[in-house]
């Protein structure tokens, strides 16, 4: 390999470590591009706030803000703290279960009507 095929040689090797690099950088795969984690109803703040992943599982004597016409119409997709602008997203980020997902169909007593 003479001087010339090296120079060129490195440069197109350093071109492809550089894409490489750049993919894995915004590659589906990072953290960021990563659904969150879905809330366990066994975790400290969910069982705090009584939430279940299918609102139809609530205890309404035990939540009564969920009882009644008025408690079953409450689940976590009408809910202000459901961050999604999708309205039929099944899942998506709840701003009380920081940097966590919950159900469309859940509830927990934090349940706040979407203005
Ligand atoms: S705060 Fe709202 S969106 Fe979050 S878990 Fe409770 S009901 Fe669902």
């Amino acid at each position: 390999m003479n001087q010339t095929n090296r120079r060129g040689f490195l440069k197109i090797a350093g071109l492809g470590v550089l894409a490489a690099s750049v993919s894995k950088i915004f590659s589906p795969s990072t953290a960021e591009a990563q659904a969150p984690k879905a809330v366990d109803e066994k975790e400290p703040l969910a069982q705090s706030l009584g939430y279940h992943a299918d609102a139809k599982k609530v205890d309404n004597k035990k939540w009564p803000k969920h009882a009644g016409a008025e408690g079953a119409k409450q689940h976590c997709a009408n809910c202000m703290f459901y961050q999604t602008k999708d309205p039929k997203a099944a899942e998506a980020p709840c701003q009380i279960f920081a940097g966590k997902s919950v159900k469309g169909a859940g509830w927990c007593n934090s349940w706040a009507k979407k203005a």
